[in-house]
């Protein structure tokens, strides 16, 4: 590519550096020498690049410094498995249609760069507003509509993005196979990825979920052993975890409410060791402030409440909680820092028709609410929202569901199972696994019983 300055941004997490120091820098390294003249520009607390800014318009200042009317190419600094054909493409049709910046949106970000022209660079960084973080996309950055850039979006024949790949590392399986793909030359653009079994891309799951109460609400679909998982099965769990997928989000709660463990503080405080995102999802059939402010004081953690009825009667009949919708209602409301609280709605016949009384009813006061389906296997379908064409279940390629006796389950929406915690390691239960994900990638789709008939294998989690 002539004329051109690429800018590689390091905008990565530090702790997720420190873990795969090593195998990013060499990612890092492959990246340099793909890229040729460019510049490397991070935070202040950036541990590979010298250029180091305190946030993103003077980053862009700089880059605008040393562009010298060359076009840039913006992209993260560990996307080592950059194509540079396809990025070539996205540069040309910029340049081919005088666009001020130019982006993808059906190419994965870590594959193809986004473009700035050498004419606009430097008002590009005007547009930035002060104090904004250091992000390596710029996507998100600015307000397209209002600035009246000159946005050119190139749009490729590629259904690649439909695999959902991480070309950027944010775990240790995409970290392992960014390095090993990085330095591969018989792959250079989009189409070569399409080639690649992508049983390759199935190494550590990225969510697990945890049931570790039986206590459940009217939504309950399945028979949950009696009893609930006692903290020292909780602590090897989490420690097997930390092990196996240390960047999963761990959701607590699968069916059972959490909240109605007789030792939730220990178990939540367990979790305190771990830096893992955590989601705590609540039935509403046991509400404690005491507890929503032991989880909100973590960081990066969620939590859910299911309420699911905007009317006294039906959520009695249908919650089963001991509670009013009232009393729930001003419960939910008296949180104080409402940033990481959602309400949700699991959709079924019996609320189908009142889901957007549901929205505006909540939404005054709650600002995040979220509706899901109900369980495919529940005998509640209201509709089915699965794509036409069907590909391997993302719940077998990223998902472990893990019930309060140790039971590990197939996935949530199956009946079948893998085997018992107690019995076998966290890693032997995954790779169990994995033969029903390579069936499905080959288009067998009668992995289990529910499997053939299951419209949750699109759901991504
Ligand atoms: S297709 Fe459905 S039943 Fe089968 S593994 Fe995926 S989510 Fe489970």
């Amino acid at each position: 590519m002539k004329n051109v300055l690429f800018a590689l941004i390091d905008s990565s997490d530090k702790k997720f550096y420190l873990r795969y120091r090593e195998k990013l820098n060499q990612i890092h390294s492959i990246l340099l020498g793909k890229a040729g003249d460019c510049i490397v520009a991070g935070g202040l607390d950036s541990y590979i690049s010298e250029n180091k800014f305190s946030d993103l318009k003077s980053l862009y200042e700089f880059i605008a410094e040393k562009s010298q009317g060359r076009d840039v190419i913006i992209c993260d600094a560990f996307a080592g498995m950059l194509s540079m054909d396809d990025t070539g493409r996205v540069l040309n049709y910029m340049r081919e249609n005088d666009y001020d910046v130019c982006l993808t949106e059906n190419l994965p970000e870590g594959l193809a760069a986004m473009c700035i022209s050498g004419s606009f660079i430097e008002e590009f960084a005007l547009h930035i507003e002060p104090n904004q973080k250091i992000v390596s996309s710029f996507k998100d950055i600015i307000n397209w509509e209002y600035k009246g850039i000159d946005v050119g979006v190139y749009l490729s024949p590629s259904m690649l993005i439909m695999d959902r790949i991480e070309f950027l590392p944010v775990s240790r399986s995409s970290v392992d196979y960014i390095l090993k793909y990085s330095s591969d030359e018989s792959i250079s653009t989009d189409s070569d990825f399409l080639r690649i079994d992508n049983a390759f891309y199935r190494d550590a799951p990225q969510y697990a979920a945890i049931e570790i109460s039986s206590e459940s609400d009217g939504f309950c679909t399945r028979e949950l052993g009696a009893g609930e998982m006692d903290t020292g099965a909780f602590r090897k769990l989490i420690t097997e975890i930390d092990e196996l997928c240390p960047e999963a989000l761990i959701s607590i709660g699968v069916w059972g409410d959490p909240f109605t463990h007789s030792r939730f503080k220990d178990i939540f405080n367990i979790l305190k060791a771990i830096p893992n995102p955590v989601l705590v999802e609540c039935r509403s059939i046991f509400l404690s402030m005491e507890y929503v402010e032991l989880v909100l004081s973590r960081e990066n953690t969620q939590i859910i409440f299911d309420v699911s009825f905007t009317a006294e009667d039906m959520f009695k009949k249908h919650k089963k909680s001991p509670y009013t919708l009232e009393y729930t209602k001003n419960f939910l409301k008296s949180i104080p820092n409402k940033e990481n609280v959602w309400i949700r709605l699991t959709r079924t016949p019996a609320n189908e028709g009142s889901i957007k009384y549901f929205l505006k009813e909540y939404s005054e006061f709650m600002p995040r609410i979220l509706i899901t389906k109900a369980d495919s296997f529940a005998g509640q379908k209201v509709v089915d929202l699965a794509p036409v064409k069907r590909h391997a279940c993302y719940a077998l390629r990223r998902e472990l569901t893990i019930m309060n006796d140790g039971t590990v389950l197939l996935c949530r929406q199956s009946l079948e199972t893998l085997g018992n915690i107690k019995n076998h390691s966290l890693k032997n239960l995954w790779d169990a696994n994995k033969e029903s994900f390579i069936k499905q990638s080959r288009k067998d789709f009668d992995t289990c019983r529910e499997c053939a008939s299951c419209d949750d294998w699109w759901i991504w989690n």
